[in-house]
Order: structure tokens, then C-alpha cells, then sequence
């Protein structure tokens, strides 16, 4: 789907002419030996590119000006070596608009107690120097990511990483495009949510198209396109013995493969990022799109059911945040409670759109009916989640703001079989219990709907939420609910005053 490694963090290194030539020798090249580090390390997904060295206002006007037009530039980190006089920054601060992260590190690990003296000092003064520049970027109110230690440190870089990842994840918005089928569902208030605001503060675009003019590519599909699709159904899962060849149910088999089939150019001629439909608007559709939702999220694209465009487009960012890491992302919804005293939990599900990343073993495709859409029976794929750590994000439009909730949960193994629940599930216990962490996700406004993570940490939803500007509760093993809820008074008090 995406390489991240085509995604290019510049490594801006901070200085001044006070020190002379061989100090900015010695500056240079140090941050091209961390450049060049972190750029080969193991732990980070994205490329790192040194730039030369800073000294002057405008110096580092142009680079920021010149990371703003770069394609491939999805951040800077910044580091001050030196000490670098911080009003130079103002300027070129002002007009960045790439995430930033603030790396305050210091080329030496150790003192070299045996030999230290001023010019040591001179050129290691990053523990100051970095200071400096702190105050500038917190006096102009920007938001950044700091991160603290040996450039060396695994945790260093896996922290630079984590933050590269959202930085990813908020680069593949900038000019997204999510393709609305139908409206949201009717009455429902947290999948409703102001687009235009969504574009401004997000870069994404969300429109609407004509099912019908879906249903014409989805008959478009030609025989020996079904055939070879249902050819790929048969090796990927085990089919119902209704699905087979000759079985009952087989015309419904092709029906759900030719809807894969017309989805798909659809969204691949449209140039779309993912798409939401709903099970009310489906004219000249023959079943809800089951199979050929699930298998589009395992591909890549960003779904969210009745209308959610905002999990829609969570969901692909978070898919592409999770690039290469053990673990899939997928449109989610909290179904049934499990409220046994002694071993709560959650039975999260929906009618048929669970992603397969998430599947354990081989899916089954099975054929049942749908209570609800009054159409013909859809095709699905029925399979168990992975036990792990695991989160839910959910994106809420709070009237004046977007908040971003996630409760970090862990995900069980399924401790039953199901034999009558003819849809895929996973099961999880919220932390930091099942009372507290469903308590506190409700006091936060947090939807039904989520983004269902395997592969990301909170640590990774909150740089994406810094970078997009917007609220962040994390609801996580330290939550205590009446500091939640001050939060949340604070928080709106806080956004009331547009600060
Ligand atoms: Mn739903």
C-alpha cells in the first residue's frame, strides 16, 4: 500500500558564526554522522536527510520555506547542536508548515572527564542551546514532539519513529479523497460532522456520489473478471458448502464478487483513499456490500459504516501509520458487553465490515441473511480476532473542535465458539478495567464507531493529534475519572477561549 521509506524527515541542525569555522566544521559534521544513523536504523520507517547547518534568520527561512514546497518532506527534526540565538527562528518557524520534532539530544554520550575543557563545552552545548530554542517554539505556541536522549538509544529512535509514523499518516490526508455512498444514516448524531471544517483542518476531501452510478460499474464487471476473483475466494478462505460450485447460495457468491469488482475501479479510478456507504441506500444493489468491504480495508482503504466518514478516513491513516508493524488497524465497532464480575470484556463486531487483518487462521465465507437493508442475503468473511495490545481511537466532532479519544484495551482470545454469530469479532477488556474504561470513554464523547489498532500505541495517536492540532484523551492503565472529567471542563473552557 504505502513505503514509507519514500517519505523524506528533514534533520535541520541549529547553529551560529559566533564559533568560528572548525567548530561549524565539527558541527556539520556530527549531524551528518546522526543523520545518516538514524536514516540506516532498524527502528525507523522513514527516510532521514541531512541538511546543512543553520546560522542566519535566513538561512533558516529558506529551508523551512523550502520543506513546505518539498512533496516529500513530511517533517523536520530540529536540533541545536550549538547554541543558535532563537529569534532566527521566528521567522522561518512562522511560515513552516511540516510537523516538527525537536530532538534534543548531544552528539558525546559521556563526559570526557579526563580531557573536557571550554572547546568541548563550546561545541556540546546542545543542553542549553536546545533550551533556547524550546522557548521560542513554545513562546509561538507551535506544536511539537520533543524527544529526549543519546541519539544512539533504541528508545530514541523508536520514539522518532513513532512520530515519523504519524507524520505519514498525516501526509497521506493532504489531498486525500473519501467517496461518500448515500448519506449518514438517518438520526445518527456522532457519525454526523462538518466537512468543510474536516477539509480545513485535515486536508482531506469528502464527497458524496450516486449509488447508481456505483451499481453501473459493479455491472460492468465482466464474467472473467468474477471468475478469477472467485478463484482468488477459493484459495484465500474456506467457502460455505453453499458457496461451492453448484451449492445453493452460489449466484450470491457472484454477486459479491462483481460488487468487489465495480467497487474497486471505482475507487481506483476515482483516486480514492476509502469510502463509507450505508445500508439505507442501496438502490439497484443486490446485497450490503460484505466480502467486498472487508477485502478493500485489508488492501488499504479507509471504511467506516452508515455514513462515518471521519472513521473512514481515521481508519486509512491509521493503516498507513502502521505500515510493516506486526498488527492490523480496522473499522470497528464496541457490539455487546461481556459483564461477567470476574472477566469483563468487550464483543467488538459489525453487521459484516471487519476488516481480515484482523482474522486469526483462515476466514470462512459464509452466506446469511441481514435483518436490516431489505436486501438479499450478503457474503461475508467469518473469522475470530488476535489477543494483544490493542487500542480504539475514535474522532468526534465536538461543534467547535475535533477530539480524538483512544482507550489502549487488551484483546483476547475468543473463549467461546459462536456457532449461531454469523460475523467476525474480537473481544478486549478496556484498561484500565471494563467499568473505568467504558465510563471514561463515554464521559469523553467517544463514538461507537473506532479505528481498532493492533499495531499503533497511544504514544503514536497523540503525535497525530498534535500534528493535526486537535484534542487528545487517552484513556489508558492511570486514568482516574474525576481528573478525566476536569480535563474534559478545562478542555472545553480551554477551547472556548480559542487559545
Ligand atoms: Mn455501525
Amino acid at each position: 500500500m504505502t513505503n514509507l521509506k519514500q517519505n523524506e524527515v528533514w534533520f535541520l541542525t541549529g547553529s551560529q558564526h559566533l564559533y568560528g569555522e572548525e567548530t561549524l566544521r565539527q558541527v556539520a559534521e556530527h549531524s551528518q554522522i546522526i543523520a545518516k544513523e538514524l536514516n540506516q536504523a532498524e527502528e525507523i520507517s522513514v527516510s532521514i536527510i541531512f541538511k546543512p547547518t543553520v546560522k542566519t534568520t535566513e538561512e533558516i527561512y529558506a529551508v523551512c520555506q523550502e520543506a513546505n514546497q518539498s512533496k516529500n518532506c513530511i517533517g523536520v527534526i530540529a536540533w541545536m547542536h550549538t547554541f543558535s540565538p532563537a529569534k532566527m527562528w521566528i521567522n522561518g518557524l512562522k511560515i513552516l508548515q511540516k510537523p516538527m520534532l525537536h530532538l534534543h539530544t548531544q552528539f558525546n554520550r559521556d563526559i570526557p572527564w579526563e580531557s573536557i575543557d571550554m572547546d568541548f563545552m563550546n561545541l556540546n552545548q546542545s543542553a542549553h542551546g536546545d533550551r533556547e530554542f524550546g522557548f521560542i517554539v513554545s513562546r509561538m505556541k507551535i506544536e511539537r514532539k520533543v524527544v529526549v536522549g543519546h541519539w544512539q538509544a533504541p528508545q530514541v529512535k523508536s520514539q522518532i519513529d513513532t512520530w515519523a509514523r504519524a507524520a505519514s499518516g498525516w501526509n497521506d490526508w493532504q489531498g486525500a479523497k473519501f467517496a461518500r455512498f448515500g448519506d449518514n444514516m438517518r438520526n445518527v448524531a456522532v457519525t454526523e460532522g462538518d466537512k468543510v471544517e474536516a477539509e480545513l483542518k485535515f486536508g482531506f476531501a469528502v464527497n458524496t456520489f450516486a449509488v447508481g452510478d456505483l451499481v453501473e460499474r459493479i455491472n460492468a464487471a465482466t464474467d472473467a473478471e468474477v471468475k478469477a476473483l472467485i478463484e482468488e475466494y477459493e484459495s484465500s478462505y474456506t467457502l460455505a458448502d453453499n458457496l461451492k460450485t453448484n451449492g445453493a447460495k452460489r449466484s450470491s457468491l457472484i454477486d459479491a464478487a462483481q460488487i468487489e469488482i465495480g467497487m474497486r475501479n471505482f475507487l481506483k479510478d476515482g483516486g480514492f483513499k476509502g469510502f463509507t456507504n450505508t445500508f439505507e441506500d442501496l438502490h439497484g444493489m443486490k446485497q450490503l456490500p460484505g466480502i467486498a468491504t472487508q477485502r478493500l480495508m485489508a488492501e488499504g482503504y479507509g471504511y467506516a459504516g452508515e455514513g462515518d466518514w471521519k472513521t473512514a478516513a481515521l481508519v486509512r491513516a491509521m493503516k498507513v501509520m502502521g505500515t510493516g508493524l506486526e498488527g492490523g488497524n480496522a473499522f470497528m465497532e464496541d457490539y455487546t458487553y461481556h459483564f461477567d464480575p470476574s472477566n469483563s470484556m468487550v464483543l467488538g463486531a459489525h453487521m459484516l465490515e471487519v476488516d481480515p487483518v484482523l482474522a486469526s487462521g483462515k476466514p470462512t465465507c459464509e452466506v446469511h441473511p441481514l435483518g436490516i437493508g431489505g436486501k438479499e442475503d450478503p457474503v461475508r468473511l467469518v473469522f475470530n480476532g488476535k489477543a494483544g495490545a490493542s487500542l480504539n481511537a475514535s474522532l468526534v466532532d465536538m461543534g467547535n473542535r475535533f477530539r480524538l479519544v483512544v482507550n489502549e484495551v487488551e484483546a483476547v482470545e475468543v473463549p467461546h465458539a459462536l456457532p449461531k454469530l454469523p460475523v467476525a469479532r474480537v473481544m478486549w477488556k478496556p484498561l484500565p478495567d471494563m467499568n473505568t474504561g467504558c465510563a471514561g470513554w463515554i464521559y469523553a464523547g467517544g463514538a461507537h464507531h473506532t479505528c481498532f489498532s493492533q499495531s499503533l500505541t497511544s504514544e503514536h495517536l497523540t503525535d497525530f493529534a498534535k500534528i493535526a492540532g486537535i484534542e487528545n484523551i487517552i484513556i489508558d492503565k492511570d486514568i482516574n475519572l474525576r481528573q478525566l472529567q476536569n480535563e474534559i471542563k478545562w478542555s472545553d473552557t480551554f477551547h472556548k477561549l480559542g487559545l
